[in-house]
């Protein structure tokens, strides 16, 4: 397979030879009124040979941001300077992606279902084609993902950081937190991973939402991926490391009511801190939502309505050596007022 890589590129039974640009449609099983479907992947292959990262969005069909990210990565000029290939998938699972779900019409998870079948359920089908089409032609990948409906994520790295190729990457992106995820089965990471393409998940904002902060860390994280693999010219100035959590845990809900929240999404918290509190609608009675353990919120609720047992608040845990400072990371990222369109602007809640 490593000759392969070197010399040519077949993707969707396509060649894309060096210096060439490509749009591909790869079928997948039309619609029931036979309306055809396809998987639209964008190939900048470079004239000088490098690495081929692909980097793809929606695998969860509601997960919106990444795929704006890949659309402005792939109008960004920088793509045209680059050496080796980039392979952009801005919506994988398009049956979610046209439904706002996401899951696929046979009510299956993707990111649960690779590496797939020819001969399995529809989602099968779609996990084997990416697996040959996708991952077969690649060296390293980036999945693109946020939080699920009514939850926003902070933005942040998920991987096998025990893999010093997958670490050095993770490295490179920017994000301002990672999380040494345990791989999960049936993952595109896992079934990618066992091929020798190492793939790092990016996670940020919520399901069917754009945050322009995060869809900025975004498009940044995979140019800084992309100088570290040595596609793109490296500048002077490497990309702040990581603070890295070993786990991470769901703070529930004590009792059904209406929330407040009292911290924003990357808030550092410590263990008995009043992090929101859960109140009845006639404001008689309210109970206090104490965090169980130290660590930065990443992950939160944006349903102010919550049943007792619901999650509330993401909590990575991090060293207590390792130092916490996002607003330089926001700071970087914040649009000027007269770049920001107004149909951009997002209801996510950003860390202050
Ligand atoms: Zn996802």
């Amino acid at each position: 397979m490593a000759k392969k890589k070197a010399d040519s590129l077949v993707i969707g039974g396509q060649v894309i030879s060096p210096g060439e640009r490509a749009n591909i449609e790869i079928p997948v099983a039309p619609t029931y009124t036979h309306d055809t479907l396809a998987i639209s992947v964008q190939v900048v292959r470079g004239k000088l040979p490098g690495p081929r990262l692909f980097v793809c969005a929606a695998i969860h069909g509601d997960e919106i941001n990444g795929v704006e990210i890949i659309r402005r990565l792939l109008k960004n000029p920088l793509v045209e300077k680059l050496k080796g290939t980039l392979i952009a998938i801005p919506i994988v699972n398009i049956y979610g992606f046209i439904h706002h779900t996401r899951y696929l019409p046979d009510g299956r998870d993707l990111n649960r279902t690779f590496p797939g079948s020819p001969r399995g359920s529809l989602t099968g089908r779609i996990a084997d084609t990416f697996m040959r089409e996708i991952v077969a032609n690649a060296t390293h990948g980036i999945d693109l993902h946020t939080g699920a409906r009514h939850r926003s994520n902070f933005p942040q790295i998920r991987a096998d950081l025990d893999d010093p190729e997958t670490l050095a990457i993770t490295e490179a992106f920017g994000a301002p937190l990672a999380i040494n995820a345990k791989i999960r089965d049936g993952s595109l990471r896992q079934c990618a991973s066992e091929l020798g393409v190492p793939v790092i998940l990016y996670e940020s904002c919520e399901a069917l939402r754009f945050d322009e902060i995060y869809i900025r860390a975004g498009e940044q994280g995979i140019i800084n991926v992309m100088r570290h693999l040595g596609m793109l010219r490296k500048r002077r100035g490497q990309s702040k490391p990581p603070v890295i959590s070993q786990g991470s845990s769901w703070l529930r809900a004590p009792e059904s009511g209406v929330l407040r929240v009292l911290v924003p999404l990357g808030a550092e918290i410590s263990k008995g801190q009043v992090i929101g509190f859960i109140a009845d609608p006639l404001g008689t009675r309210e109970v206090d939502v104490v965090a169980q353990h130290a660590g930065i919120v990443i992950g939160r609720t944006n349903l102010p309505l919550v049943y007792e047992g619901d999650a509330l608040f993401h909590v990575a845990s991090i060293s207590p050596k390792a130092e916490w400072e996002v607003s330089e990371f926001h700071e970087a990222l914040e649009p000027s007022e007269e770049e920001i369109d107004p149909a951009d602007l997002s209801s996510a809640p950003i860390a202050g």
